[in-house]
């Protein structure tokens, strides 16, 4: 029989699922995906084909109180409706931490979980939102084999000096040190670039993940070895409403000269700076790149400018520079934020093709460019599809 492979990307708002069900040759293809979102505000469900057609949709009221485990109940009932045949084997969940110990998926048992609620603290916008389902999910459907994946596993090959912060070493020895994000995408990306260009994706590659959280990735023959994003998610590039890379003498200004508390503090470096704290206008780029104001056009330079910046950095931390990856909402589909980048970095042999750019085409540099730049849509969704896949295909094989 084909398995079915639920996985679910849940948010403080939304929880997003993509149902995969197995072909002939075992690999999962997206089948039907959708979400719920307005969660704790007014639930909104949406489920739609492959193609974006929509298959079923549902609202309820604002006071309904409906909880988590009501909403997956739900979301469940429609994808056990709609497994065509299949069996639903497991639910793959991304997990945004997976501290010093996870480097791989996990099968989720109650003592991974209790040790997964151990790294809220170092996620804590985060971490809560994805593990809520995986309780829920337990209680409405028990037995159901669940699989976390986790966006920090793929960063667990760095060097210590790339993870290492100059603190005292008792508080690295805790876990304070950089563990880098958006893990599924980079390594989707890598996967992908290696059937792209095999000899670039075996040297020095860049991968700018620029979506509303945005990072950036040196990868050395498939290896992630340095990334942008630190201890948390608010480390490195500019975001849609988070700084990036701040001084922390900022921090302690705010909490002793402007008498912030952390609560406030962590509500302005996450949810109002970023492209829409500069701007003042969207966190979005495309109202920036569309609006006259100077200030979205100082708020998009600065974003670019950042990147550049620390396309410097990685390339300086792999000792070159031998492709450059540009991926998600921002990278995928923005060829003014692609030019401008690559217009700036020019010194590392990069030469953007405009033409190609503006087309978003998957090649957007110039056959006499050192360095090739490609467009490479992510899915993060089907990364965790068959890392999920992989768990079962094990777990089988051992029963076996
Ligand atoms: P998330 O990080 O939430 O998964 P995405 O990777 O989908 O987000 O990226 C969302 C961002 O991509 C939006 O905030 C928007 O700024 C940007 N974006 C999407 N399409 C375009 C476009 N055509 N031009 C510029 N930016 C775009």
């Amino acid at each position: 029989m084909r398995d079915g492979i639920l996985v679910i990307n849940a948010g403080s708002s939304s929880i997003k699922f993509s149902l995969y069900l197995s072909n002939g040759d075992g690999k999962p293809v997206l089948s039907s995906k959708g979400q719920v979102e307005g969660i704790n505000v007014a639930p909104h469900f949406i489920a739609q084909g492959a193609d974006g057609t929509v298959l079923s949709e549902q609202r309820w009221p604002g006071d309904s109180n409906l909880h988590h485990e009501e909403l997956l109940k739900h979301l469940i009932d429609w994808v056990e409706d709609h497994l065509e045949g299949a069996e639903l084997r497991a639910a793959g969940h991304r997990v945004v931490h997976g501290g010093p110990k996870y480097s791989t998926p996990v099968l989720v048992d109650d003592e991974v979980l209790e040790e997964l609620e151990g790294y809220v603290q170092l996620a804590p916008l985060h971490q809560p939102h994805n593990l809520a389902p995986i309780r829920a999910l337990a209680k409405v459907h028990p037995g159901l084999l669940q699989v976390a994946c986790f966006d920090t596993a793929f960063h667990t090959t760095n060097p210590k000096v790339a993870t290492t912060f100059a603190l005292p070493r008792q508080l690295t020895e805790e876990g304070v040190r950089r563990y880098g994000f958006h893990g599924l995408s980079y390594e989707f990306i890598a996967r992908r670039l290696r059937e792209i260009d095999p000899q670039a994706a075996a040297g020095k590659v860049v991968v700018c993940h620029l979506g509303s959280g945005a990072s950036m990735c040196g990868i050395k023959d498939g290896q992630s070895v340095a990334s942008t994003l630190g201890f948390t998610a608010v480390d490195g590039l500019p975001m849609g409403t988070r700084t990036g890379n701040l001084d922390p003498g900022v921090i302690l200004y705010l909490l002793e000269q402007k008498g912030m508390n952390a609560k406030e503090i962590e509500t302005l470096l996450y949810k109002r700076s970023g492209l829409l704290g500069v701007s003042g206008i969207s966190n979005d780029m495309r109202v920036l790149l569309e609006s006259s104001d100077p200030h979205a056009a100082e708020a998009v330079e600065l974003f670019c400018y950042r990147i550049c910046r620390e396309l410097g950095s990685l390339a300086a931390a792999m000792g070159g520079l031998d492709a450059l990856v540009f991926t998600a909402g921002i990278g995928e589909h923005s060829a003014p934020v692609r030019e401008k980048v690559c217009a700036a970095s020019a010194w590392l042999g990069v030469d953007v093709d405009p033409a190609a750019n503006v087309r978003h085409a998957q090649l957007v540099s110039t056959p006499a460019s050192k360095v090739p730049v490609y467009v490479i849509p992510t899915d993060e969704e089907m990364m965790i599809a068959k890392h999920t896949r992989n768990v079962v295909s094990k777990l089988r094989q051992a029963a076996e």
